[in-house]
């Protein structure tokens, strides 16, 4: 089957890229028409000029013989209703694809005009499957015609990842790769759920090739007082009591007054490594980037391609003749490493004025560094640095979580810090940061795999006020979140920013949305914190583990 045949309007696919999926050649005969496509099209095409050609030789002899033009013969008119009826037909085939790409033409053109980072936006709305429309008025399109799809799929005919474009149906085309991935895996994807997830919102952002979503439990824990305001916290996890444990130390917490908390730092790093012909002109570039008075000039680069990326500093490190730059920029309330790698580019394109020598090996060299455990966002930071405190109560220890200020800062010290030495921790010094971060993280459509480095955390204990209280501390220098761009914009992750109050680009402040979202996460860092150590000492860990962690069904018949 042609995907581009005319009758079925749910499969005029959207104007074509070069790149797209190639055309299925041999085409069969269509659902509307009682003949293979070409050949009808070779009928109505001869069938146009035989007929146009034959009333230019009668319009020639009327005016030879002086015969006014109006007065037609029979044939003359059957033969004016067919050029009619054969420019109908070739006007409503390829006047589409024309008018289409037309359309998309003039529309990109118009978003180019637009400032560069909002048409981006703008565009990616523009290019999704039209997720606003409800799916009882998107064409109903018969099993039939699918199952023809889902065949050329199997064979290959149809890429897969092409389908979205060639359907222009987003939800359909998640249904078709379904199914095809069903028959060529012969494995069932019962049970991953197809409907009730907006593909358009994915499309060219999120996510590709869908065939379906995970359902991840989303529960609230709080209010968390945190400077003098409360938050409820949304948490996505399959883990049992990770969020009755935050929970009660939000609980703890509140009683005693709540937290503080305070932004040190704020930047987002990309760092470029760039080859030079020898060590010495590796140096040349680093003491250049080095001098003060070249900053407004790289600032002036980085800065021109958005409204929100800022540079701050350039930091560079030497391997041989390899020299790396980790550039550091404000990002507003976006996470920031599409801006930074936009900002990086504009730098290099000058650098590579100024040293034609300079070869770039690769936008990110590593020094950044995304996603992989290393000192340097230990040491340095990366994203929002954050520090959170609460002087927990003598008898809010005793009462809520059963246990002791000597016994709690015995254990911080044995097991976060020394415990965590031991083990040559690179920012682990905490007892489960990380459960935190990441049911916070999925809730709220952060970058899961930044969990990395956001993670790091040194949690100290003290006694005070006599050694009758608990100053408890979180101290985290890397904290990546965004409350813009990215998962955030999604239906489900933006109900649980709504849900904190920091949804979106903060209207007031750049930068104030994702702040406060950094200073939350680190508030119930401290929470989880707390909670869990209190359990460990007082020997409930096990207990509550089996409590809630442990289903009472079989799981042997589950299994099976
Ligand atoms: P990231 O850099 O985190 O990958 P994106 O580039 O996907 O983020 O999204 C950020 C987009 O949001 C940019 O195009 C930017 O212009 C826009 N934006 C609008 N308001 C803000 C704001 N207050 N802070 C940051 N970005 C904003």
């Amino acid at each position: 089957m042609d995907v581009r045949r005319r009758p079925s309007k749910a499969l005029r696919p959207a104007p074509k890229e070069p790149s797209s999926a190639p055309e299925p050649t041999g085409a069969k005969a269509s659902d509307a028409l009682p003949l293979p496509l070409y050949f009808t099209n070779a009928l109505f095409f001869t069938l146009f000029f035989s007929v146009a050609y034959y009333l230019l030789l009668r319009w020639r002899d009327k005016i030879r013989n002086s015969v006014p033009l109006h007065v037609v013969t029979f044939s003359e008119l059957a033969a004016i209703l067919s050029l009619i009826a054969s420019f109908i037909y070739l006007l409503g085939f390829f006047g589409i694809d024309f008018v289409q790409s037309f359309i998309a033409r003039a529309s990109n053109e118009a978003w180019d005009l637009v400032d560069e980072e909002e048409g981006e936006d703008h565009r990616h709305r523009l290019m999704a499957c039209s997720p606003s429309i409800p799916d009882h008025i998107i064409p109903a399109v018969s099993s039939a015609e699918d199952e023809e799809i889902v065949d050329l799929v199997v064979k290959g005919t149809i890429p897969s990842y092409a389908l979205e474009e060639q359907l222009g149906d987003c939800k359909r085309a998640v249904r078709i790769r379904r199914e095809a991935l069903q028959r060529i895996t012969r494995r069932s994807l019962q049970g991953l759920p197809l409907d009730g997830f907006d593909y358009g919102s994915i499309l060219k952002q999120c996510c590709e090739m869908p065939v379906g979503y995970v359902q991840i439990p989303v529960g609230i824990a709080g209010p968390l007082l945190l400077d003098s305001f409360e938050y409820i916290v949304p948490m996505a996890t399959t883990e049992g009591c990770i969020v009755a444990s935050t929970n009660r130390g939000f609980k703890g917490i509140y009683a005693s007054g709540g937290a503080t908390s305070t932004i040190l730092r704020d930047g987002m790093t990309r760092a470029p490594v760039v080859r030079f012909p020898s060590a010495s002109r590796a140096c040349h570039l680093k003491f250049f980037l080095d001098n003060p008075s070249n900053f407004q000039t790289l600032a002036d680069e980085f800065n021109k391609s958005s409204n929100f990326a800022r540079l701050q500093s350039v930091q560079c490190s030497i391997a041989g003749k390899n020299l790396y730059m980790r550039f550091s920029c404000t990002t507003g309330d976006a996470m920031g490493m599409n801006m930074v790698s936009k900002g990086v580019e504009n730098v290099l394109a000058y650098l590579r004025n100024e040293y034609p020598d300079m070869d770039i090996i690769s936008i990110s060299g590593n020094f950044c560094s995304d996603k992989k455990p290393a000192a340097i966002n230990w040491i340095e930071g990366r994203g929002k640095s954050a520090v959170c405190e609460a002087v927990i109560k003598e008898e809010v220890l005793k009462k809520v979580f059963r246990t002791s200020v000597a016994t709690l800062v015995e254990l911080n010290m044995l097991k976060n810090l020394a415990g965590s030495a031991v083990a040559g921790a690179l920012g682990g010094f905490n007892a489960h940061a990380s459960n935190i971060v990441s049911a916070i993280f999925i809730a709220t459509g952060q970058d899961p795999a930044q969990n990395v480095e956001s993670s790091h955390c040194i949690t100290m204990m003290e006694a005070v006020n006599d050694g009758k209280d608990l100053h408890i501390s979180v101290t985290m220098p890397s904290i990546e979140v965004g409350t813009i761009g990215g998962g955030t914009q999604l239906a489900s992750q933006s109900a649980c920013l709504d849900l904190l109050g920091v949804k979106g680009a903060s209207k007031e402040l750049p930068g104030a949305n994702s702040r406060l979202l950094a200073k939350i996460v680190a508030g119930s860092v401290l929470a989880g914190e707390l909670s869990l150590m209190a359990a460990i000492a007082s020997g409930q860990l096990v207990q509550s583990h089996m409590k809630y962690n442990r289903s009472t069904k079989d799981v042997s018949k589950v299994g099976s």
